[in-house]
């Protein structure tokens, strides 16, 4: 078996097409690294998508998991790609293509920094393990969401570092300690049918929402605290039930998201809209999608630790927030679990030339690594 550098094993990784949900043998070629380095492996396929977790060390003391995901976002229309998206190119700079930011440079780095670590530490405290999925990208439903209630009957997990590209302008800038909660709702507010000649005989559901809609712009649903911004709420779409010119619709629907801080809760928001939309006056029906609840780390310790491994290798002092969009952590974190997220910079993520710089992650490898030796 070859011994990789994080950028020959960031490559292999990119050369393979895993996109969402395919994991085209990327969690195979982890987990004979892993297997040789004497982890123990379980796999487990829910629907069409692969799932691994490698643990290493039962020993008391504490125990910590790398989190990440091996499949990547489509590559859109391939001819603009200034270099073949599964190239896994390497310039004096930078490792190019698809995934190289999102994760599988992340997935190389954490890799390769527990085989390090166990090796050089055959004996050592605790529990070190990786999990991975290949449905991030994806809806998510068969990954992590599935994997955790099954691995948390015989792994006890105290911190849990998430290999998303979290950094913003420089490695290790931004720490991700958490995220908002992402609640979806479909409003729909019902009117009475009837010719656009005789309004008087009809209920224009548009203009009976016209006021809500304009409520909805303004409402501060929370002050949010120290470390959430106060909660979002945005309308992504406004349809109404008619599709020509001269009918005045039943119903209008609307999209919307609430990205919610810990002031709120499901129940809050809910009370909240539902009085919004008594006062109006409104006939209507809600519809409601938990994707995911908010979670944070108080964790002051992890977060110190953290904090110095970037000192020590970026020579910066992170930023911690919980900013940005939902990852796998909110999965992992209902079970009592720290979470952070930790990883390379996210300019190009999901974009024609993604790219990662090679420093960067050859920088990463030693923060992960050093991560362990001090949180184990
Ligand atoms: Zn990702």
């Amino acid at each position: 078996m070859p011994i990789y550098s994080v950028i020959q094993l960031s490559q292999e990784l990119i050369r393979k097409k895993s996109i969402t949900p395919d994991d085209k043998g990327c969690q195979k070629l982890i987990s004979n690294l892993l297997v040789k380095a004497g982890f123990t492996i379980e796999t487990h396929r829910f629907g069409d998508v692969d799932n691994l977790f490698a643990w290493h060390g039962d020993k008391a003391g504490k125990s910590l998991m790398f989190l990440g995901h091996t499949d990547v976002v489509p590559v859109g229309d391939e001819s603009n790609w200034q270099l073949p998206p599964f190239s896994g190119h390497v310039d004096e700079s930078y490792l190019h293509g698809r995934g190289s930011a999102d994760m599988k440079a992340g997935v190389a780095a954490f890799t390769l920094s527990v085989i390090k670590y166990v090796r050089e530490n055959p004996n050592h405290n605790g529990k070190i393990s990786l999990m991975l999925t290949s449905d991030e990208e994806g809806v998510a439903e068969n990954g992590v969401k599935k994997m955790m209630p099954h691995i948390a009957i015989n792994h006890e997990i105290d911190y849990c570092v998430v290999g998303e590209p979290s950094s913003s302008e420089q490695l290790g800038d931004v720490v991700r300690i958490g995220r908002r909660g992402s609640l979806h709702v479909a409003i729909t507010v019902h009117g009475k049918q009837g010719h656009v000649a005789y309004p008087q005989n009809a209920s224009n559901p548009v203009f009976l929402a016209a006021g809500l809609i304009k409520d909805l712009a303004c409402y501060k649903w929370d002050n949010g605290n120290e470390d959430f911004p106060p909660t979002s709420f945005q309308i992504s779409s406004v349809k109404t039930s008619s599709n020509t010119s001269n009918i005045i619709p039943a119903d209008l629907s609307i999209q919307a998201n609430f990205r919610y801080s810990t002031e709120s809760t499901e129940e809050s928001l809910n009370k909240q809209l539902t009085q919004l939309l008594k006062q109006h006056n409104l006939d209507y029906s809600l519809n409601w999608n938990l994707s995911g609840l908010p979670f944070y780390s108080q964790n002051h310790q992890f977060r110190s630790v953290v904090e110095s491994s970037i000192r020590e290798y970026c020579h910066i002092n992170p930023i911690f927030n919980t900013a940005g969009g939902t990852s796998d952590g909110r999965f992992v974190a209902p079970f009592g679990v720290d979470v952070i997220e930790l990883g390379v910079i996210n300019k190009t993520i999901h974009q024609i030339d993604e790219k990662v710089l090679i420093d960067d992650v050859k920088k990463l490898e030693k923060v992960y690594f050093r991560l362990i030796t001090s949180l184990l």
